[in-house]
């Protein structure tokens, strides 16, 4: 991974070598941080960098903050700007990857949330595939199961919770997988260690709601508006068995990092034809044209980092 160049760290800009903490920071020791991933796409033929749904981003971002007792002036509007400013400054020419982290800032002990200094850091940095087998990845079900709304809620995107996603990636690479969904207490399917999931039954889009221990994606967020709206698919929330997985048509895995990722095989099984289905690959083309600023009525979901013509910055950018 690139070391960043800068960070915004306590309420400025700064060299990233000056963004440290204490190892007695409490949400170093016990989790209490929660965090975001953002991505930029650079457009060359534009030589312009867009920020994808800085806004809704942010608005799940703050969310996180408050179901730690975190209090932040912020707002999402602010922290997109703050995101533009850094990477100005940064005066990155390629695709990035955004990390804003809230954390309980003192360097104490003792497990609680109340009554602590809360602290708010953004890093960037240029973006490496995250599933390196993108097209035709190769999945197995986690022994492990997914942390439960009344242990860590998952929603949150509360760091301490991806100690349970690290403990399933580990255990499916190690196992020679790609990536592992999980399944939730009732033995439902929830996601994937960091990135929510679809499967295609009889034409229709189906997914976990959000009920189902799910981080509230924005990427399925993004997926679920685009397969109604430009490929007039039903989509359907409702709670998955394991075995409709093995018997799907198509399935995929929706993040900020892995993009759309298609699955051919769970567990040594083929899904469908054992091939990237037409869902997925006209998913996977219409997402990458989006994110990268080539359709004009999603330009919404774009934000510019860098100057640009007056006509375009005359639209209204809400995502
Ligand atoms: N689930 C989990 C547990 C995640 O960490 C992520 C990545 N943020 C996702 C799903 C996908 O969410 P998004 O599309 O907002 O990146």
């Amino acid at each position: 991974m690139v070391v960043p160049k800068n960070a915004y760290f306590m309420g400025e800009i700064v060299p990233y070598s000056e963004a440290r903490i204490g190892v007695l920071t409490h949400g170093f020791n016990y989790g209490t941080a929660v965090f975001g991933g953002i991505r930029a796409y650079w457009n060359e033929d534009q030589e312009q960098l867009y920020v994808f749904r800085p806004l809704d981003h942010y608005r799940r971002f703050l969310n996180s903050t408050r179901l730690l007792l975190m209090e932040f002036e912020h707002t999402p509007e602010s922290l997109t700007q703050i995101t533009l400013d850094l990477l100005r400054a940064d005066g990155y020419r390629c695709d990035l990857y955004i990390r804003p982290i809230a954390y309980k800032a003192d360097e104490i002990i003792g497990v609680k949330l109340h009554d602590l200094l809360d602290e708010l850091a953004i890093v960037a940095f240029p973006y490496e595939p995250y599933v390196k087998n993108d097209e035709n990845a190769h999945v197995t079900i986690s022994s492990w199961r997914r942390v439960d709304d009344n242990v860590i809620p998952a929603r949150g995107k509360i760091s301490g919770a991806y100690a349970n996603s690290a403990l399933i990636k580990s255990d499916a690479l190690r196992a020679g997988f790609d990536e592992a969904l999980v399944l939730t207490q009732e033995g439902h399917i929830s996601e994937g260690s960091a990135m929510n999931v679809f499967i295609v039954r009889e034409g229709a889009l189906v997914t976990p709601p959000i009920t189902e221990n799910i981080l509230e994606g924005i990427t399925r967020k993004s997926v679920i508006e685009l397969a109604r709206a430009e490929m007039g698919l039903t989509v359907v929330e409702r709670p998955i068995d394991r075995s409709e997985v093995y018997l799907a048509d198509e399935l995929f895995l929706t993040g900020t990092a892995a993009q759309i990722t298609a699955v051919t095989r769970v567990d040594y099984r083929p899904i469908g034809a054992g091939t990237m289905g037409p869902i997925t690959s006209r998913l996977r083309r219409l997402y990458d044209d989006i994110t990268r600023g080539r359709l004009d009525r999603y330009r919404r979901w774009n934000k510019p980092v860098y100057a640009e013509s007056s006509e375009a910055v005359e639209k209204e950018y809400t995502g």
